[in-house]
């Protein structure tokens, strides 16, 4: 009876070992999973506030430089020059992709506002570009308007560069003689981004090609010191 009763102590001490296995293999993959869960949804609501930083912006008039009955401008938070403005509609427009030929006329107050704010700021039309991002990072329609001398501790990288200096930046004269012609505007392909990210660092004053952004920023301060 006692080889009986030691078996069964043993099955249970084996049993209450396989529980105890099984309970811990349970808890350390809810451990383990349960960060990686919140990291993506601390991602996706991280992103999605962060993207939503110029609708933040514009809740407060202060933030305003000029403004009208349908949009306003602001400093963007990060200049890739030394002006760089935003103008946004006040209406909800998340984006260049949104927009048809019933926007022309908010388009054409867009460009009003960007024109005033470069005389606020007593610069000239002609030192400016103005236009939008083709692949936009933040909600709600936002015209730049951001002068050609890119002279900023902000731009870092060459995806900055080539976002305001290749295709990747849409002329609003293009987005509007597009939209007036009763096309719409659409994302660029993956491989035209890629091929278009790839370009050579050329300068946009004169013939210069830099050989790294370093080199460049160098580059576009002489031109800049130079004007001064
Ligand atoms: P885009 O690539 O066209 O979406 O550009 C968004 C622009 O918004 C960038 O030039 C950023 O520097 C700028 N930006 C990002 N966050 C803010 C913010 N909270 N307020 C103002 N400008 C911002
Ligand atoms: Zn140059």
């Amino acid at each position: 009876t006692s080889a009986v009763y030691n078996g069964i102590i043993y099955l249970f001490i084996c049993a209450s070992q396989i529980t105890y296995i099984i309970r811990y293999v349970i808890h350390s993959l809810v451990r383990v999973n349960k960060p990686y869960f919140e990291d993506i949804q601390m991602k996706n609501s991280g992103g999605k506030g962060w993207a939503a930083g110029l609708i933040s912006t514009i809740q407060d008039a202060k933030n305003y430089i000029i403004s009208s009955e349908e949009a306003v401008v602001i400093h963007d938070k990060y200049p890739k020059a030394r002006h760089h403005y935003l103008v946004l509609p006040k209406a909800d427009i998340p984006d260049i992709f949104h927009l048809d030929s019933s926007h022309l006329v908010l388009l054409e107050e867009l460009y009003l506002l960007a024109q005033n704010v470069i005389e606020v700021k007593h610069g000239h039309l002609d030192d400016f570009k103005i236009g939008f991002h083709a692949q936009p990072s933040m909600q709600r329609l936002h015209l730049h308007v951001i002068s050609k001398d890119f002279v900023s501790d902000c731009l870092k990288t060459k995806k900055h560069w080539v976002s305001f200096n290749t295709e990747l930046f849409l002329y609003y004269q293009d987005a509007y003689a597009l939209l007036k012609s009763g096309g719409c505007i659409t994302p660029l392909g993956k491989e035209k981004v890629q091929q278009l990210s790839n370009c050579a660092l050329k300068c946009n004053q004169c013939e210069y090609e830099a050989k790294s952004v370093p080199d460049l920023k160098r580059h576009l301060l002489e031109h800049w010191t130079q004007k001064q």
